[in-house]
């Protein structure tokens, strides 16, 4: 489901301002009343953000969660991103757990689709063609990979934060840090009461986009393959007054009405693919990815908003006229959050590779796990000095903004590595200030210990620690997983 820009849709109307080269305007220095002071500062109130706060919360430290939109859940809620990547390992080991797995439980059943325990690691034929298209099937697998309401998932998180005795803060889009050498020290914030700043000796950036470290000075990586779906921009949409199960035993039953229903529409250009959701009457669409925008640039984003928002409309145009269930479709609503897979990457103090992950895939600081992309990977073990900045100290960087290359990244940016990340960086946060150590030199193996007794996984099994297919077809494979070309998400 991957667009290019030129195919997008018409930018016209969007202003594309270009100033003059070296037209500046002089700013009078002001001096900026402080907010808030805390032992723990969090920027970002998405996955990794939650998690980290709610962690830090917990073990007794005062923390404050800064974010610029009305929810908690980031992506996940307010981005409609509400498919749950993969927690289980290609046998159905759950590999992800502690807070995220706290969140999807506290959704309930009722807001939440997904196969029972017994069935994690089938590879039923029956089942794995039940799954596959509720998105819970990889490779004649089913998975853990639940789909949630993300108004739920809202709920949830918001109770989660305040039963931890965090400080929330909405409505606050942080614009600077503030640095003494090469020490952050705390944040600046707009909002409608103004300008403020706030101050912490630990502050994690999980603004997804890594804006605190950026405006901090520290080294990132911002590459990516253009081939893949790593970079594409989307604001995601979902259509109302569906019967998605009529949709998916199509789907699933008359496989080669569904192939030239889908062939007609992209020789429209429609390149949409309906995923189910915890409702039969709503279908989720995380797509068309479009590429050749830049989540850095505002004229790119807004672009991304209109052809978004256009592609709703034809979409819902032909799939109320050719596929089935979609009869009395409407637009329900389109994300509140523009979809970015990616913007910046901390350069930090290891950098996880692909090389590295197909080799091996073992750090011995692992603070979480993230399942093989296919069967011949094995499981990875995300190390905690991927979150920490090379040359910066005060500051941690959790979820999508973390350290990796871009093939790395295309797995670890997923929602259950982001709770993971998060969870570990509020821990090892806390742990720097009991211990008065700096981040760099937290004690790794107090903070593992803490993660496990808070139900967290870092350890992978055994059987985990090799390639299951060491002369196996690994760049064929890459390029036919979820990440990348033919792909659901
Ligand atoms: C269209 C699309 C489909 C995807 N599909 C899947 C999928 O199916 N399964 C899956 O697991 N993952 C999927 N992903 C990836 C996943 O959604 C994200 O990578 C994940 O949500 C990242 O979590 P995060 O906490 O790092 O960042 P985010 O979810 O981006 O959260 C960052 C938060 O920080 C806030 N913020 C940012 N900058 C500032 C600032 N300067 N000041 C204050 N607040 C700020 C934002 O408002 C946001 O709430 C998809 C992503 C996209 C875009």
């Amino acid at each position: 489901m991957l667009v290019d820009r030129a195919s997008a849709g018409t930018t016209d109307g969007i202003a594309v301002m270009k100033a003059p080269p070296g037209a500046y305007v002089e700013e009078p220095a002001r001096s900026t009343p402080v907010y808030g002071s805390c032992d723990v500062l969090v920027i970002g109130g998405g996955p990794a953000g939650t998690a980290a706060a709610v962690a830090a919360g917990r073990l007794g430290a005062d923390v404050m969660l800064i974010e610029r939109y009305n929810h908690l859940g980031g992506l996940a809620t307010g981005g409609l991103v509400s498919w749950i990547d993969r927690m289980t390992d290609w046998d159905g080991n759950l590999v992800v757990a502690g807070i995220g797995a706290e969140l999807i439980d506290r959704c309930g059943p009722d807001a939440t689709l997904g196969p029972d325990p017994d069935l994690w690691g089938s590879t039923d034929p029956v089942q794995a063609a039940y799954w596959r298209v509720r998105t819970a099937a990889l490779r004649d697998t089913v998975h853990w990979s639940p789909t949630l309401d993300p108004e739920v998932l809202k709920l949830v998180t918001h109770d989660l934060v305040r039963e931890s005795n965090v400080h929330t803060i909405m409505h606050c889009w942080v614009v600077a840090a503030i640095t003494t050498g090469t020490r952050v020290e705390g944040v600046i914030f707009e909002s409608k009461q103004g300008r403020y700043a706030l101050t912490a000796p630990v502050v994690i950036d999980c603004t997804g986009d890594g804006d605190v470290f950026a405006q901090a000075g520290a080294a990132f990586d911002d590459d990516f393959d253009s081939e893949t779906a790593h970079a594409r921009l989307n604001t995601s949409f979902r259509f109302g007054n569906v019967d998605m199960r009529r949709y998916l035993d199509f789907r699933m039953l008359q496989q080669g009405e569904y192939a030239e229903v889908m062939k007609r529409a992209a020789e429209q250009g429609i390149k949409l693919l309906a995923h189910p959701t915890p409702y039969d009457s709503i279908a989720l669409f995380l797509s068309p990815k479009m590429a050749g925008y830049s989540a850095l640039d505002v004229a790119d984003l807004t672009a991304v908003e209109f052809a978004s928002r256009d592609a709703a409309r034809e979409g819902l145009e032909f799939f109320r006229e050719s596929v089935p269930g979609f009869e009395r479709a409407w637009i329900l609503d389109t994300a509140s959050q523009v979809g970015t897979r990616h913007a910046r990457r901390l350069v930090g103090r290891e950098r996880i590779t692909i090389d590295h992950w197909l080799a091996d895939g073992g750090y011995a600081d692992s603070i979480g796990l993230c399942p093989g992309m296919t069967p011949s990977f094995p499981t990875l073990e995300i190390p905690y000095r991927s979150l920490v900045p090379e040359h910066l100290d005060g500051l941690l960087a959790a979820g999508r903004n973390l350290s990796a290359d871009t093939r790395a990244h295309a797995a670890l940016r997923e929602i259950p590595e982001c709770w993971a990340m998060g969870e570990a960086a509020g821990v090892a946060a806390v742990q720097s200030l009991d211990d008065a150590v700096d981040l760099r030199a937290v004690d790794i193996a107090g903070l593992q210990a803490q993660l496990a007794r808070q139900g967290a996984i870092v350890d992978r099994p055994q059987d985990h620690r090799k390639l299951r297919d060491p002369a196996g077809i690994l760049e064929a494979e890459l390029a036919g997983t979820i990440h990348h070309q033919r792909s659901f998400e």
